[in-house]
């Protein structure tokens, strides 16, 4: 077959905030030096995905989205040596240079050059035009062009249906509670939000050993499933919840809250629900309008700890082998997060869903 038509892939295209997403046929380039062609095998759909369609995250376009995703490697560029075709790979939105302040300091999660790939065009559609890849993965096609070192090889035992869930919710939801927020056993947690990245942090909170885990949302078949994950108590958010959350953590409040949803209202909430002393993550990304504000007698008062979590603070090479244990000794329950399977064209129902919070993990599969 001619390298065009090997490159010509499907793909949900965005044009303009809130726009449609429609499935276009699209020429990918050639992979450049330190690249790799990747065809997907799974990609789920996240709230990020739903923030750069809607405009409250930014995105050059014309793009493809989709950043939580598995697949296998079908092309090398030139120098790159690490990766072979046929290694199945987990897709890194996030990936480390290995060289920067940052990752040179152990917080690779935070390094400079991460979102560099997603800033030049990795694709043209039939009329010429350049699209960029949405936070540099561009998964929701049926094959994609990244840097070979936003791919993670993946170990032969773990599905790659499975594995595209570590692309990000997992990652982030276990990190917020392992790495970023450092629960330890018999401490108390609250998960605010029981998407894909809140039921994470749930799992991560059993695995953790925290004594109880309380998971809040607005949706009640959500409830069960958290309690099914680890929960200890699942109840549904609203302006009982605090006093509820008293009761359950002897009238002091979580030594850790985790906001999954990342609002105003919700990090005050969350705030509030910690006890003196103890700590919020913020785990869901907010926007640029969300304004959240604190007396300083307040921080002073009571001197609870704010941490912002970024991807859950993941570093991929120190990180993904334990989480690859933990699928295997099935401490990490990665199945139950997937809602329901679609192709690209349930794509933009998918998103509706999300937005609604009706759904956890809704797994999109570009090429069966
Ligand atoms: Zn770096
Ligand atoms: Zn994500």
């Amino acid at each position: 077959m001619a390298d065009e038509q090997r490159r010509s892939s499907m793909a949900v295209v965005t044009r303009e905030v809130n726009g449609p997403l429609t499935v276009e046929q699209i020429q990918l380039t050639a992979p450049g030096p330190g690249e790799v062609r990747v065809r997907i095998e799974a990609a789920s759909l996240c709230h990020s995905d739903l923030s750069l369609s809607t405009g409250v995250m930014a995105q050059t376009r014309p793009a493809v989205l989709g950043h939580e995703a598995a697949g296998v490697i079908v092309e090398l560029g030139p120098g790159v040596t690490d990766l072979a075709i046929g290694d199945p790979v987990l897709l890194l939105w996030n990936p480390p240079c290995r060289d920067c302040w940052f990752c040179d300091h152990g917080e690779a999660h935070l390094c400079e050059h991460a979102a560099d790939r997603g800033q030049r065009p990795y694709a043209h559609d039939e009329a010429g035009t350049p699209i960029y890849p949405g936070l540099s993965t561009a998964a929701f096609a049926e094959q994609t062009v990244v840097a070979a070192n936003a791919c993670y090889r993946l170990p032969e035992d773990i599905p790659l249906a499975e594995a595209a869930l570590l692309g990000c919710a997992v990652t982030t939801g276990v990190g917020a509670v392992r790495t970023t927020a450092g629960v330890a056993p018999g401490e108390s947690v609250v998960v605010i939000g029981l998407g894909g990245v809140g039921l994470s942090a749930v799992q991560g909170a059993r695995i953790a050993g925290a004594s109880t885990i309380i998971g809040l949302d607005r949706v009640e078949e959500k409830l069960e499933l958290a309690k099914r994950l680890g929960a200890t108590a699942a109840l549904p958010a609203g302006p009982e919840a605090r006093k509820q959350i008293r009761d359950l953590t002897q009238g002091r409040g979580a030594d850790h809250v985790f906001d999954c949803v990342g609002l105003a209202a919700t990090i005050k909430d969350g705030w509030k629900m910690a006890r003196r002393g103890g700590a919020l993550t913020i785990v869901g990304i907010g926007g640029k309008t969300e304004v959240v504000d604190f007396t300083s007698l307040e921080l002073f008062y009571f001197a609870r700890r704010i941490l912002p979590c970024v991807n859950g603070s993941l570093d991929a090479r120190r990180d993904l082998p334990v989480y690859f244990d933990q699928v295997r000794s099935g401490e990490l329950d990665l199945k139950s997060l997937v809602s329901r399977e679609i192709d690209l064209s349930g794509v933009a129902e998918g998103f509706r869903d999300l937005a609604e919070g009706t759904v956890a993990r809704v797994l999109v599969r570009p090429n069966s």
